[in-house]
């Protein structure tokens, strides 16, 4: 049977798209056109979110305040680049669930996990192992394996893989459980996604965070497919630390900077091993220069170096857009829409297409992956051809992220009819 989207179905989507209180948000972003000038169906915001059309203007004004001031620019803007992160904390720790205390925006991702685990990754003879999953982000994998090599420990003893069980993709949180019952005590930092980047599993921060600290484990979270994409609340839920970045959900332009939590149980900690740099220096000395290090305390004690307001500038005018819409209402509107795409899908009734990321919407974001059995990326540079921007993981998996700040429901109408159409294109 060959597949097209009915008129009827798009009238559907529309309605939908009418009554969405989120529908002006699109209208705030540049979407990306195809060359006959219509604009892509863009799913691929779990990569690379959209460019705020304000991004130009906050970066302008950082330009005009370089070209006016010069270095005088630290202090006489009305936005003084000496504390411009500061700009963003407040909207972060919202994102986050977090006390303003508790985050920073600094330096990228990878940098950071390495840099959090200087401090929560401290290895004893009994207790050297870090716990990860199988199938996380390859950077995190090699971030994880050599700190554990820079401690002198072997990757193969030291890191504890949690796997899906046999014949499925899933994590299933008995099997984290029983290796926390077996290995626990010999595993210094349970270092977990917040959502895996390739299934779009969620996992739960409260729960895992508990268990771990019941074995004396520390535990931090990557949130790079977490953050400004489901609710948070770290603080409440406790982690050591999290980081994440802010390119994919939270829309801050490519390679801009990460940024990290730490708990404040850890704030004024100075047990802490850290590595240290000029701006985690508490700043009512730090010019004097002559100084022993003095953190900054909280997480602002973790910086190193001084403040690259430009990348800052696209950073804040995102937030901002988050500040007004604020991750409640984001999460309804995300949940509403992954649901229609995963019931268009099913309503396919394709043998050949399985959706890997979990079912229940309190266990995954806002993507899904969509695994096509005999496929391969012949169906993923069709749909490109037919207007759809989403993403392509070897072997057979397409990854989707309908992202509520910018996809209506009938870009998600239209997607899967033109998924329908390209996998039987490629029987
Ligand atoms: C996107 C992503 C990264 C990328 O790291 P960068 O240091 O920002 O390049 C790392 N880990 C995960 C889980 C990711 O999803």
């Amino acid at each position: 049977m060959t597949y097209t989207t009915t008129t009827a179905q798009i009238q559907e989507a529309r309605e939908m798209d009418a009554i969405d209180p989120l529908r002006s948000y699109r209208d705030l972003f540049h979407l990306p056109l195809r060359e006959n000038g219509q604009a892509f169906i863009y799913l691929n915001g779990n990569s690379l979110g959209l460019q705020p059309k304000s991004v130009r203007k906050f970066v302008e004004a950082e330009l005009l305040d370089w070209e006016k001031y010069g270095v005088e620019g630290h202090f006489k803007p009305v936005d003084p680049w000496v504390d411009y992160h500061e700009l963003l904390t407040r909207s972060t720790a919202a994102v986050a669930g977090a006390l303003p205390s508790e985050v920073v925006v600094m330096n990228t991702l990878t940098v950071n996990l390495h840099l959090l685990m200087v401090s929560f990754y401290q290895p004893t003879a009994g207790r050297y192992k870090i716990l990860m999953e199988s199938d996380a982000f390859p950077s995190d994998r090699y971030a994880i394996a050599s700190q554990v090599k820079f401690h002198g420990y072997d990757p193969e003893t030291a890191v504890v893989q949690l796997r899906p069980r046999q014949g499925e993709v899933l994590i299933r949180m008995e099997d984290l459980e029983k290796v926390l019952e077996e290995e626990g005590e010999q595993i210094a930092l349970v270092l977990l996604g917040g959502v895996n980047y390739y299934t779009g599993q969620r996992f739960d921060i409260g729960q895992i965070t508990r268990m771990a600290h019941a074995k004396g484990c520390r535990v931090g979270f990557d949130l790079a497919h977490a953050a400004g994409n489901i609710a948070l609340d770290l603080h409440r839920d406790g982690p050591d630390f999290a980081a994440w970045c802010t390119y994919k959900y939270l829309n801050s332009g490519p390679g801009n900077l990460g940024a990290c939590f730490i708990h404040e149980r850890h704030a004024y900690n100075p047990e802490l091993p850290r590595f240290e740099g000029w701006w985690g220096h508490n700043k009512q000395t730090r010019f004097n220069m002559r100084q022993a290090f003095d953190p900054t305390p909280g997480a602002e004690g973790w910086m190193l170096s001084n403040v690259p307001v430009l990348p800052l500038a696209a950073m804040r005018a995102s937030l901002e857009i988050f500040d007004e819409v604020g991750m409640p209402a984001l999460v309804e509107k995300s949940k509403k829409l992954t649901g229609y795409l995963e019931s268009l899908l099913k309503g396919l009734e394709n043998e050949r297409i399985r959706i890997i990321t979990p079912a229940h919407p309190d266990e995954r974001g806002c993507q899904l992956s969509i695994q096509i059995q005999n496929g391969d990326k012949s169906i993923f540079r069709s749909i490109r051809e037919k207007g759809v921007i989403a993403d392509w993981r070897e072997p057979d998996v397409v990854r989707v992220a309908p992202v509520p700040l910018y996809n209506t429901f009938e870009e998600v109408c239209r997607f899967v009819g033109i998924l329908a159409m390209a996998i039987e294109e490629t029987k």
